[in-house]
Protein backbone atom coordinates (compact mmCIF):
# COMPACT_ATOMS: atom_id res chain seq x y z
CA UNK A 1 0.00 0.00 0.00
CA UNK A 2 1.04 3.55 -0.73
CA UNK A 3 1.29 6.36 1.39
CA UNK A 4 0.44 9.84 0.58
CA UNK A 5 3.51 12.35 0.56
CA UNK A 6 1.98 14.96 1.54
CA UNK A 7 0.30 13.63 5.38
CA UNK A 8 1.50 10.35 5.38
CA UNK A 9 -1.86 8.25 5.16
CA UNK A 10 -2.64 4.85 3.25
CA UNK A 11 -3.73 5.64 0.36
CA UNK A 12 -5.10 3.22 -2.56
CA UNK A 13 -3.47 2.56 -6.05
CA UNK A 14 -6.22 3.84 -7.80
CA UNK A 15 -6.76 7.11 -5.85
CA UNK A 16 -6.27 10.38 -7.99
CA UNK A 17 -6.02 12.69 -4.76
CA UNK A 18 -5.15 11.90 -1.04
CA UNK A 19 -8.65 11.38 0.98
CA UNK A 20 -7.58 13.35 4.06
CA UNK A 21 -5.70 16.35 2.76
CA UNK A 22 -6.70 16.48 -1.04
CA UNK A 23 -3.33 16.36 -2.26
CA UNK A 24 -2.86 14.82 -5.75
CA UNK A 25 -1.08 11.59 -5.97
CA UNK A 26 1.57 10.61 -8.80
CA UNK A 27 0.63 7.94 -10.52
CA UNK A 28 3.71 5.53 -10.19
CA UNK A 29 2.06 2.60 -12.83
CA UNK A 30 0.45 5.14 -15.48
CA UNK A 31 1.42 4.50 -18.77
CA UNK A 32 2.92 7.57 -21.30
CA UNK A 33 -0.38 9.08 -23.16
CA UNK A 34 0.80 9.70 -26.31
CA UNK A 35 -1.15 12.25 -27.69
CA UNK A 36 -3.64 10.72 -30.36
CA UNK A 37 -5.60 13.46 -32.01
CA UNK A 38 -2.88 13.14 -34.71
CA UNK A 39 -4.31 11.81 -37.71
CA UNK A 40 -2.97 8.14 -37.76
CA UNK A 41 -4.21 7.01 -41.57
CA UNK A 42 -0.56 7.54 -42.76
CA UNK A 43 0.30 4.60 -40.35
CA UNK A 44 -2.40 2.68 -42.84
CA UNK A 45 -0.96 4.06 -45.95
CA UNK A 46 2.98 2.86 -44.70
CA UNK A 47 1.61 -0.05 -43.53
CA UNK A 48 -0.19 -0.95 -46.91
CA UNK A 49 2.95 -0.46 -48.84
CA UNK A 50 5.64 -2.32 -46.19
CA UNK A 51 3.50 -4.70 -44.12
CA UNK A 52 6.49 -5.51 -42.11
CA UNK A 53 6.68 -2.49 -41.13
CA UNK A 54 3.37 -1.99 -40.78
CA UNK A 55 3.64 -5.16 -38.74
CA UNK A 56 6.51 -3.84 -36.39
CA UNK A 57 4.94 -0.74 -35.14
CA UNK A 58 1.68 -2.87 -34.67
CA UNK A 59 3.73 -5.04 -32.01
CA UNK A 60 5.88 -1.91 -30.95
CA UNK A 61 2.86 0.74 -30.46
CA UNK A 62 0.04 -2.03 -29.47
CA UNK A 63 0.31 -1.00 -25.71
CA UNK A 64 0.93 2.88 -25.69
CA UNK A 65 -0.34 4.17 -29.30
CA UNK A 66 -3.62 1.54 -29.51
CA UNK A 67 -4.75 4.00 -32.62
CA UNK A 68 -1.59 4.36 -34.27
CA UNK A 69 -0.63 0.65 -33.79
CA UNK A 70 -4.32 -0.06 -35.27
CA UNK A 71 -3.76 1.60 -38.03
CA UNK A 72 -0.69 0.37 -38.79
CA UNK A 73 -1.41 -3.30 -38.31
CA UNK A 74 -4.96 -2.70 -40.29
CA UNK A 75 -2.60 -0.93 -43.51
CA UNK A 76 -0.44 -4.39 -43.23
CA UNK A 77 -3.00 -6.73 -43.38
CA UNK A 78 -5.16 -4.85 -45.96
CA UNK A 79 -1.51 -4.69 -47.72
CA UNK A 80 -0.81 -8.39 -47.64
CA UNK A 81 -4.15 -9.75 -48.19
CA UNK A 82 -3.83 -7.32 -51.72
CA UNK A 83 -0.77 -8.48 -53.07
CA UNK A 84 -1.64 -12.34 -52.19
CA UNK A 85 -5.13 -11.12 -54.20
CA UNK A 86 -2.96 -10.47 -56.84
CA UNK A 87 -1.12 -13.00 -56.53
CA UNK A 88 -3.45 -15.62 -56.86
CA UNK A 89 -5.62 -13.79 -59.59
CA UNK A 90 -2.14 -13.61 -61.93
CA UNK A 91 -1.47 -17.49 -61.29
CA UNK A 92 -5.03 -17.93 -61.99
CA UNK A 93 -4.87 -15.77 -65.04
CA UNK A 94 -2.10 -17.14 -66.82
CA UNK A 95 -3.06 -20.54 -66.20
CA UNK A 96 -6.55 -19.69 -67.69
CA UNK A 97 -4.85 -17.92 -70.79
CA UNK A 98 -2.24 -20.66 -71.46
CA UNK A 99 -5.11 -23.45 -70.91
CA UNK A 100 -7.54 -21.52 -73.73
CA UNK A 101 -4.54 -20.62 -76.35
CA UNK A 102 -3.17 -24.08 -75.97
CA UNK A 103 -0.16 -22.68 -74.97
CA UNK A 104 -0.20 -24.85 -71.44
CA UNK A 105 1.15 -27.96 -73.71
CA UNK A 106 3.68 -25.71 -75.99
CA UNK A 107 5.46 -24.29 -72.94
CA UNK A 108 5.63 -27.63 -71.00
CA UNK A 109 6.98 -28.95 -74.86
CA UNK A 110 9.23 -26.39 -74.90
CA UNK A 111 10.77 -26.92 -71.18
CA UNK A 112 10.75 -30.72 -71.51
CA UNK A 113 12.40 -30.37 -75.23
ZN1 LIG B 1 -2.58 13.19 2.31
Amino acid sequence: MPYCSNCGKEVREDQDVCLSCGKSLPHKSQKKVYDETESTGGYAVLGFFFPIVGLILYLIWKDDRPKASASAGKGALIGVIVSASFAFLYFIFMFVFMFLFGGFAFGFGNIIL
